[in-house]
């Protein structure tokens, strides 16, 4: 019988996700279910969007998770290396195969002939693709086109008619017909390859057997098969689970929840608890028993017990869970090290002290400065802005505003989200200090404390967007249509990259 080997592939491209742990505790819990191996495979063929800190960020929120791989580009392993931009010249290759057998062809449409193109086909109500402009091209023609130098990608041949079937663990077989599928680009104009040739090279050469991951993959999914089949490769099994959902059952979004791991890790969920928690997401124990541990679930697993339902990600039942860990799982002591590892330590204290010191007479001065760090969200009603006699309205455009701004921040410094908060100043034609005054209101629940750049700077951009979103939720939230007309506006001023 063939090894299981299951794995997660996450793009380095932001906050690590809730929905990225979730796809990694099924593919884990499986594997290690049928004593196989679980692997970790970083996929940032887009450069442009991937960075190094994101990278760190999800291995550190995996790893804080428990959720062990056992071959990673942090680790190795024998198929390596595990970062597919250290893989360049294996897509090369098999993109050459590709191309030699016919499979494949180059495409030297430009983009705005692509642009043209989808237009038009909007406007006809037609599927969006490519059209197949240069999939005839004579081989005289392209290799003239070559040797001048002139920009192409490298574009998959798709079957013409007929209809995949994708046999899917989870739902069976799923049929897509061929004609929806496009001409999938293949290697991109910098040479590096798209998502698709790279995982399915990869998935091949690192011998996985099962790919479990989320449903929005389905699509994708008769492209990876044709692939296969041209290089004559054994498809995975795949099983496509269900996404998680907001409460009111739309996909799970950071607009409606906070969606990135160290948000819950910050805001004092156990790791364990959260683990839990998205075992419940489609899976329940054969005994119904709602408490259970990664190891309890690797020892229960049945993957043909999975359920397909839409799985809410419902925050009230996480507290609600993670409150029965703390009261019934843990002793006074146990509860006292969480604390301890969680924020009540040295290392964190060290950074709050220059915070403090110009603002304390005596020492019992000092913990209600900082109580603020060590809360979840601020206790704060409408009433607490009152004094800034300033319409609900305003405030929460301008902390919208702060928030974009400050979701758009990669490096997360004092100096950096001071400049960001000058040009929101600068932006909406405000005074410093009008912006400062909500902000400090939203971020440390009282209208004076310390310097609110520095508690946002420690508090990091987790606590700290989460603390704007809940400000602008206690003055009522912004309707659908504002919001629209105001992030027009926003980026209108904020298009020339002065983010
Ligand atoms: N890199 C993809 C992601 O970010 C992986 C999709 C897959 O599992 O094939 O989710």
């Amino acid at each position: 019988m063939t090894k299981i080997r299951t794995r997660i592939a996450p793009s380095p491209t932001g906050d690590p996700h809730v929905g990225t742990a979730y796809i990694a505790l099924f593919n884990t819990v499986f594997a290690k279910s049928q004593g196989g191996e679980f692997i970790l495979r970083i996929e940032d063929t887009d450069q442009v969007r991937s960075t190094p800190e994101s990278e760190q960020a999800i291995l550190d929120s995996l790893k804080w998770l428990g959720l062990n791989w056992s071959e990673g580009p942090d680790i190795g392993g024998p198929f390596g290396p595990y970062r597919q931009s250290d893989r360049k010249d294996i897509y090369q290759r098999y993109s050459l195969q590709l191309l030699e057998q016919k499979h494949a062809f180059h495409c030297f449409c430009s983009s705005e002939r692509l642009d043209t193109l989808r237009e038009a086909q909007r406007l006809a109500g037609d599927d969006i693709g490519y059209d197949g402009h240069c999939r005839h091209l004579s081989e005289t023609d392209v290799a003239a086109k070559l040797a001048a130098g002139e920009s192409h990608v490298v574009r998959m041949v798709v079957p013409e008619e007929g209809t995949c079937i994708i046999k899917d663990l989870l739902r069976g077989d799923v049929e897509i017909e061929w004609q929806q599928v496009d001409m999938q680009v293949l290697m991109k104009s910098d040479g590096l390859p798209t998502y698709h040739l790279a995982s399915v090279v990869d998935d091949h050469l690192m011998e996985i057997s099962h790919i479990m991951r989320g449903e929005e993959w389905i699509s994708s999914t008769p492209k990876q098969l044709a692939l296969y089949q041209y290089f004559g490769w054994q498809p995975p099994i795949y099983a496509h689970l269900p996404l998680l959902r907001n409460t009111d059952k739309s996909k799970l979004s950071k607009r409606k929840n906070p969606t990135s791991i160290t948000y819950y890790r910050e805001m004092g969920i156990l790791p364990e608890v959260l683990v839990n928690f998205l075992g419940m997401m489609g899976w329940t124990m054969p005994n119904g028993e709602e408490i259970f541990s990664l190891d309890a679930m690797v020892q229960a697993f049945d993957i043909n017990r999975m359920s397909l339902g839409g799985p809410v990600f419902d925050l009230d039942k996480l507290n609600w869970l993670n409150g029965k860990y703390i009261r019934e799982h843990h002793t006074p002591a146990q509860l006292l090290q969480r604390l301890v590892d969680w924020k009540f330590n040295e290392t964190f204290a060290t950074q709050l002290m220059p915070l403090v010191q110009a603002r304390a007479d005596t020492l019992a001065d000092i913990a209600p400065l900082l109580m603020f760090f060590f809360q979840g969200n601020p206790a704060i009603s409408e009433a607490s802005f009152a004094d800034l006699k300033t319409e609900n309205e305003e405030l929460m455009q301008l902390l919208q505003w702060v928030l974009w701004k400050l979701e758009a921040r990669q490096d997360w410094t004092k100096a950096g989200i001071f400049a960001d908060i000058k040009a929101v100043a600068e932006q909406r034609e405000q005074k410093l200090k009008d912006v400062n005054a909500p902000l400090f209101i939203a971020i440390t629940g009282s209208a004076a404390s310390v310097s609110v750049m520095d508690a946002m700077a420690l508090l990091g951009p987790d606590m700290t967007r989460g603390r704007l979103r809940h400000a602008i939720g206690v003055l009522g939230g912004l309707g659908k249509k504002k919001l629209k007309s105001l992030e027009r506006q926003y980026q209108q001023l904020n298009k020339t990259g002065g983010q």
